[in-house]
């Protein structure tokens, strides 16, 4: 929002306070250099752009070493940047139950391992930082939407829709949950061991090729639907964002009103990308709650609004945010690195096997008959 529009609503709010009869409680601070200084928004995008980029140079670094497999050029497994299984959510789903019921350590995909029980970890902490903080998906999804909003297509989707459709990502999360949660170990461990997951993080580099139509038209009609509905996927149909959305609700951190300090100006709910009735509650439980702050950032009244654990014992500024959400990234990945479970132990001639002939790998779909 731009700064001169946000002080003249300011301006406007605390006016209509002042026709008000006298007001119980002293009129509010309003801090005009705070909101022009601390860029709060700012802080988050350029969180999310680093991110962005670190995914960016993965992804390049994956596409040489495929290629190098597929043309048969030497190489090494240590080559392969294990950050691209974070990519691989429902395999590294499949890879941490088995550990957790059989103590068999993650050795396939142990980086998505990591980044899941990352992503599980700090929505039980903080809540959904990992999608509006971390995820790249979520990162083109908010830059289509803010598209849409200045071509002024967007639109806030009616509730006899909304609703319905946001139920879609629970089912589709709830049906890999019971599907995993249910597998029989022996078919577990023979789907994770076997050929098809060996290499999901090539079969899923082949779904961008080129000239795969279908991949991008369903691709473009996304985008098109993001242009219109503010994080569309994001909002309907990502299971991996549902899962977070679950487990953030047991979170200590919660988005909170102080309701006597509030002049009801409604500028956090029109900043809200979820369309969560900030301005009305005294804290935001929801589970579509992404933690991305547009709420804070956009409130005139200082320490009003506030991203904090129960009675404002801790409150996370963006800048905190930003710095605890790294820091806890970036340390899981050291610890990972030191304890031995970020590399892969497939050994380069198998992976190069199994990647030459990824096309005709197909999903394993006999598994139901182990016990
Ligand atoms: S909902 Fe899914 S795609 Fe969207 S930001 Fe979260 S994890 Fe990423
Ligand atoms: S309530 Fe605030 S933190 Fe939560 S999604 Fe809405 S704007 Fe973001
Ligand atoms: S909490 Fe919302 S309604 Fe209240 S002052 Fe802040 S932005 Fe305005």
């Amino acid at each position: 929002m731009n700064t001169d529009n946000l002080l003249m609503d300011i301006e406007n709010s605390t006016a209509a306070v002042d026709t008000e009869p006298a007001p119980v409680i002293s009129k509010p601070e309003i801090n005009k250099e705070h909101l022009k200084k601390d860029e709060w928004l700012k802080v988050r995008f350029w969180t999310q752009t680093g991110f962005f980029v670190l995914t960016l140079y993965i992804g390049w670094e994956f596409v040489v070493f495929v290629n190098k497999m597929a043309m048969g050029a030497p190489a090494d497994i240590s080559q392969r940047p294990p950050g691209i299984e974070g990519f691989l959510p429902i395999s590294s789903m499949m890879e941490l139950w088995l550990w957790v019921k059989t103590g068999l350590a993650p050795a396939i995909h142990p980086a998505g391992v990591v980044i899941f029980a990352f992503a599980i970890g700090t929505a039980l902490l903080i809540k959904r930082g990992f999608c509006s903080w971390f995820c790249p998906v979520g990162y083109i999804s908010e830059l289509l939407s803010r598209i849409g909003v200045k071509m002024h297509v967007s639109i806030k989707p009616w509730k006899w829709i909304d609703y319905p459709l946001r139920s879609l990502k629970y089912i589709i999360m709830a049906f890999f949950v019971y599907a995993i949660l249910l597998m029989p170990l022996n078919a577990l461990y023979l789907f994770i061991t076997g050929d098809y997951n060996l290499v999901s993080d090539v079969k899923m580099l082949n779904l961008f090729s080129f000239d795969d139509r279908m991949t991008w038209s369903v691709f473009g009609i996304l985008a098109l639907l993001t242009l219109l509905i503010k994080n569309f996927w994001c909002r309907y149909l990502c299971p991996y964002g549902a899962l977070l959305g679950i487990f953030s609700m047991a979170s200590p951190v919660a988005i909170r009103r102080n309701a006597s300090t509030c002049i009801d100006c409604g500028l956090c709910d029109k900043a809200c990308p979820s369309f969560l009735p900030v301005a009305t509650k005294n804290s935001i439980k929801s589970a579509e709650c992404l933690a991305c702050q547009q709420c804070t950032a956009v409130c005139p009244v200082v320490d009003c609004l506030q991203l904090s654990t129960p009675k404002k014992r801790l409150v996370l500024k963006p800048s905190l945010y930003a710095m605890l959400f790294a820091g806890l990234f970036f340390g899981s990945v050291v610890v990972a690195k030191i304890a031995g479970y970020w590399q892969t132990t497939t050994d380069v001639e198998t992976y190069r096997e199994l990647t030459i002939k990824s096309e005709s790998l197909s999903h394993p779909r006999d598994l139901k008959g182990y016990k």
